[in-house]
């Protein structure tokens, strides 16, 4: 059956909002203002930005944003790696005042402080770092993992999704989110409106959001629309006879090439057909899933990535 505590953002009160959570300004290495950030989303359909500059805190007192967006303070912070690979990249949300990362004995020291102060981390392009699960399993009590991240686009390294499924095969069951990370203006057209997290929140309010965060009711996209998922109790008969009790999902999309059942079992692929673009798709569950997370592909090859249904038997 569904795990307990799963929640199906699909159904969940509230409303889609479009967010990017991973943004930089000239108060790191960006290459534009605050306020020209906040302006330049605000204007190209979204409804929340999380301003993550490396290192500090960038005050968000003087900011005039637009009344349709929220703007949420946060860093992107560097702790050592004390497991052999590269420093870590935390994307930390909600978070008021910088803890000096540096100075840190531990990475989870970060995230114990960043979650203490109200806020929250994910670990951002963990493909990009070249993180193996040796560097990301030993971290615990963070949100999940940034599966796709447009900037890392350039070297190559913008799909993180191995990485995720390593982490839910072997540590356990995690959102994910897919961001922009921009540094450039807009008007570059490199590093902006390439991927986003659509958040089912009840309000457009800093508390309302995170709650969502915290509790998966979001997905992640490059393009593909997730318009509902559900997951319905379905009678299987085996070679004797006798009825298996498994599950049926059901996804509906905006136009697709292909979607994809991901699972720690056998998943299932269903593509399009005869020229006639997919708006939905079905598959069983195999029986003994611990999970089943849902990818989109549209003709441009762009992904969706749906967050994983947890199962238990
Ligand atoms: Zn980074
Ligand atoms: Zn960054």
């Amino acid at each position: 059956m569904i795990a307990s505590g799963w929640k199906n953002p699909f159904v969940a009160s509230g409303r889609w909002r479009r967010a990017n959570l991973h943004t930089h300004t000239t108060a790191s290495d960006g290459k534009v203002s605050l306020q020209e950030r906040v302006n330049e989303y605000a204007q190209n359909g979204y409804d929340i930005l999380a301003i993550t500059d490396h290192h500090a805190v960038t005050p968000l007192d003087k900011l005039h944003d637009p009344d349709s967006m929220l703007v949420l303070p946060g860093a992107e912070l560097h702790p050592a790696n004390p497991y052999g690979g590269s420093t870590y990249h935390l994307i930390c949300l909600g978070l008021t005042q910088a803890l000096d990362a540096k100075r840190a004995a531990h990475p989870q020291e970060i995230i114990d402080g960043v979650n203490a102060r109200g806020g929250m981390v994910y670990l951002a392009h963990p493909y990009w770092c070249r993180h193996a699960l040796s560097d990301l399993a030993p971290l615990a009590r963070h949100a999940g993992v940034e599966v796709y991240n447009y900037n890392c686009d350039c070297d190559g390294r913008a799909d993180s999704t191995a990485s995720w499924d390593e982490l839910l095969n072997r540590v356990g069951l995690m959102p994910a989110i897919a961001n922009d990370d921009c540094h450039d203006a807009a008007v570059a057209r490199t590093d902006t409106f390439g991927a986003w997290t659509w958040i089912r929140a009840e309000s457009l309010t800093a508390t309302s959001v995170l709650e969502a965060l915290r509790a998966g009711l979001n997905y992640s996209s490059c393009g593909p629309e997730v318009k509902g998922l559900t997951v319905e109790d379905h009678a299987l008969k085996n070679a004797s006879g006798s009825a298996l009790k498994t599950h049926r999902i059901r996804v509906t999309t905006s136009p697709a090439r292909e979607v994809f059942f991901v699972s720690d079992v056998s998943g299932g692929h269903v593509q399009a057909r005869g020229g006639r673009p997919l708006e939905e798709a079905e598959y069983i569950v195999r029986q003994g899933a611990r999970y089943v997370r849902i990818e989109v592909v549209d003709f441009d090859g762009r992904k969706a990535w749906v967050n994983p249904v947890p199962f238990t038997w």
